[in-house]
């Protein structure tokens, strides 16, 4: 592994991390003409990506589709030649919310948090009438001033009021990051709703803009692959030489030597020019530990929250019809096990069987991590009954189920993790070729990690030519 420069004259990166960051940037350093190897510590790749089939039904125990409206990870898919592969939603959107004991549906033209069509918002039981007016008071707020961050809750309760913020913001917004409303940084996570403030407002900025939006031919909002996201990792790792990754293989510690990098790991040392890091934040603190304690604090300053799927099946002729569709989301203020579950049958059912009911749960999250990181059956045990209590079900068993736990798997961008970034670049500017990458800074969707990988692979790509040096030096992909 150790070898001469001159051996090799080709620039060489080691990227640490085979979930989708990592295998992006190794695509694209490959195609770039780099010598490439990815470290993997797991036994196997896709990190948070993992599909399993239970019962011929097709389970995604980490991420089940991808936005289309940011349009990396739709691009990768057809870059690889996997167009033919890809499924669109069902037809019906719905999405309900539990409250009062019972699902109560969004009203019809909800566009991430603001109404768009009158009347069924009107007659809406979701809200209560103080709640609607309140919520429609919002074109008439000024735009808040001089708050350099604000966290999702007080931007919520400030424009559309404390109910919007319980009933619909919490449960709907920041259930996508697993994170608390209370600590969420509105500029990390949700940075077009502060734009919206500034031109005239969320509703108006919704009524305007929401039902424009181009529809495409078979495009919808979240698509996803036939027979699982994993296939497109497998399609990733095939674009890729032989032998360039290795699983089982953790990256121990990284330091510099002759200026050059080197990556210890058991199965030995591999130097390189750069270093893409697509690990985790607090999995690659441990490995900078040695090299820049300073780094390693500045990673660790990034907090992470665990969190549990479970997916359960049933035999579709003893289950009670499901409620009209996707699924339903729970406020945090209910006590329930679940966050939210997805009927993943219905919106989904090309890949799912005939005859079989598959429902996907959620499982903790900030502030409420304790059920998910209890043992598989006990989550297994708590989501079945929840999820009963929620559909009214009794006396019905599933047929079979998958729980996968997230332990502090989740990264939270609370507020103030803009100025977190920035010290971490400060710090990474001693390290030039040190290029962190993934799902820890800018977005946690699969497209965010996707623009990651590949910057990350452009970033890497320029340091023994000599551009970019100053991103290069400030290595945040
Ligand atoms: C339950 C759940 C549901 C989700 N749902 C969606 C969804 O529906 N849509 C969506 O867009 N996103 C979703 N996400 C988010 C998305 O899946 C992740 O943000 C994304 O997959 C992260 O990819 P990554 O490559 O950055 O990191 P990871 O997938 O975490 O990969 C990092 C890799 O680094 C490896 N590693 C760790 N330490 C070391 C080391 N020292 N040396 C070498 N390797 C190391 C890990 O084993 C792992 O394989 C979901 C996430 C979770 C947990």
């Amino acid at each position: 592994m150790r070898s001469r420069r001159s051996d090799h004259p080709s620039r060489k990166v080691v990227v640490i991390g085979a979930g989708i960051t990592g295998l992006v940037a190794a695509r694209e350093l490959v195609r770039r003409s780099a010598e490439v190897v990815v470290l993997e510590a797991a036994p196997r790749t896709g990190g948070k990506v993992r599909t399993e089939v239970v019962e011929g039904a097709t389970v995604e125990t980490g991420p089940d589709s991808f936005v289309t409206l940011k349009p990396e990870m739709l691009e990768l898919v057809k870059e690889l030649g996997m167009q033919d592969e890809l499924v669109c939603t069902a037809p019906d959107p719905t999405v309900s919310i539990y409250k009062d004991g019972c699902l109560v549906p969004l009203p019809a033209g909800m566009n991430l948090v603001s109404p768009t069509k009158l009347l069924p918002f009107a007659f809406s039981t979701l809200f209560s009438m103080r709640g609607k007016l309140r919520m429609a008071l919002e074109p008439l707020l000024p735009v808040g001033k001089g708050l350099e961050d604000e966290s999702l809750a007080d931007f919520a309760r400030r424009r559309l009021g404390t109910e919007a913020l319980d009933v619909l913001v919490g449960p709907m917004l920041a259930g996508i990051y697993a994170g608390d409303p209370e600590k969420m940084s509105i500029k990390s996570t949700f940075p077009q709703l502060l734009d919206m403030e500034k031109r005239g407002g969320l509703v108006k900025s919704m009524w305007l803009g929401g039902p424009k939006r181009a529809r495409r031919e078979g495009i919808t909002t979240f698509m996803t692959i036939k027979n699982g996201l994993s296939r497109v990792i497998a399609a990733l790792e095939r674009s890729l030489p032989a032998g360039t990754v290795r699983t089982d293989c953790p990256a121990q510690a990284v330091r510099r030597h002759g200026g050059r990098w080197e990556v210890v790991t058991p199965q030995g040392v591999f130097e390189a020019d750069a270093i893409v890091a697509a690990a985790p934040a607090p999995a690659l603190a441990d490995a900078v530990e040695g090299l820049d304690p300073e780094l390693a604090i500045r990673l660790r300053e990034i907090p992470f929250v665990s969190t549990a799927t479970t997916t359960l099946i049933y035999d579709a002729a003893t289950f009670p019809k499901l409620p009209k569709g996707f699924g339903f989301l729970i406020p945090r203020e209910s006590g329930s096990t679940l966050s939210a579950a997805t009927y993943s049958s219905s919106k989904f059912p090309a890949r799912s069987p005939e005859g079989k009911v598959v429902i996907r749960a959620f499982v903790g999250g900030a502030g409420r991590e304790e059920p998910a990181e209890g043992s598989l059956t006990r989550i297994e045990e708590r989501v079945r009954e929840d999820l009963h209590k929620v559909l009214g079900i009794k006396g019905v068993s599933p047929i079979a189920a998958k729980t996968a736990r997230w332990i502090k798997g989740n990264p939270q961008y609370n507020v103030g993790h803009v100025r977190r970034l920035e010290r971490l670049g400060s710090c990474l500017k001693s390290h030039p070729g040190l290029i962190l990458a993934g799902c820890s800074y800018w977005g946690v969707g699969l497209p965010d990690c996707v623009r990651s990988g590949r910057r990350a692979a452009e970033l890497a790509s320029s340091v023994r030519s000599g551009r970019e040096h100053d991103a290069v030096r400030a290595g945040l992909a």
